[in-house]
């Protein structure tokens, strides 16, 4: 399988950002093993090292040497799209704007490959409250929209049961594609994503913000804390209160989080309230 150089920057990022995290850094080492020795060696500018070429033992130097071509080009030649602090989306002064400025998104190029849909996000986009999920699922990928499964059924009766209609709210992920087989978001994915996000809330401005699961929480908190210590009380994203409760995914999967769920977003809704007077 040969893989273009945007996917291999994407790749290697998310594979340093893994063993930053670990105080792990053996990318020049000979711990490579897992790394699909199928990838192809293709030829750089700086040309092939005599290392490198054939004899059974480099194979795995091949993936080593563009890894390491790959990480001089994103130090050094060419910084990409995953430095989120560069992007600019001053000019987009609306959502419909935003929308179309990143609708074609390549910046996760393996997850734009696989997705039907990016998953903008969907509701009012003058509301008050944002709800905050973690990533598409099969259903949302399909349609286009966020929260359309079985876990977006249980968060409408949930906003239901709080006297939210999910028509009045604006709901939307941190990652706006869907991760393959439903797996967890990667750092590197993540970072690529969340100025989507931010962007999103600088242009809706809500009053509140309901974070659910432990990856909305984390990421828009900056915070490695886990969900447990999280919830139960408010947090500030930019001025704006934020609670941070169970993904209702979580909740089907354990419905012992559901009594604690019920707490938090009854606070929520109290918040909201208190708010308006
Ligand atoms: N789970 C999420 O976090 N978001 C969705 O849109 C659907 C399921």
């Amino acid at each position: 399988m040969s893989k273009d150089k945007p996917e291999i920057i994407s790749d290697i990022y998310n594979y340093l950002k893994f063993y930053n995290e670990y105080k792990n850094y053996p990318v020049y080492s000979n711990e490579v093993e897992h790394i699909d020795a199928s990838f192809d060696f293709q030829e750089t500018s700086a040309g092939k090292p005599d290392s490198i070429i054939a004899g059974e033992k480099q194979v795995y130097e091949k993936p080593v040497y563009e890894m390491k071509k790959a990480i001089e080009d994103i130090v050094v030649e060419k910084p990409v799209s995953i430095y989120s602090a560069r992007e600019d989306f001053n000019h987009c002064d609306s959502l419909d704007k935003f929308y179309e400025e990143i609708k074609d998104c390549r910046k996760c190029s393996h997850l734009a490959e696989t997705r039907n849909n990016l998953v903008f996000g969907y509701g009012n986009p003058a509301s008050e409250i944002v709800v905050v999920g973690e990533a598409p699922g099969a259903e949302e990928d399909k349609q286009g929209k966020p929260f359309v499964g079985r876990a977006g059924k249980l968060l409408t009766d949930i906003l239901k049961a709080i006297e939210f209609d999910r028509e009045d709210v604006f709901i939307c992920n941190i990652l706006k594609c869907r991760p393959p087989e439903n797996r967890n978001p990667l750092p590197g994915e993540i970072m690529n994503c969340e100025p989507y996000l931010f962007k999103q809330l600088e242009l809706i401005k809500p009053k509140m913000i309901l974070a659910l699961g432990t990856f909305a929480g984390q990421t828009l908190l900056k915070s490695k804390e886990s969900l447990g210590k999280l919830r139960g009380s408010f947090h500030e994203y930019n001025g704006i209160k934020l609670l941070v409760t169970y993904h209702p995914a979580a909740l089907l999967r354990n419905p012992n989080w559901k009594k604690p769920t019920w707490e938090d977003v009854k606070l929520f809704r109290k918040e909201f309230d208190s708010m308006k007077k």
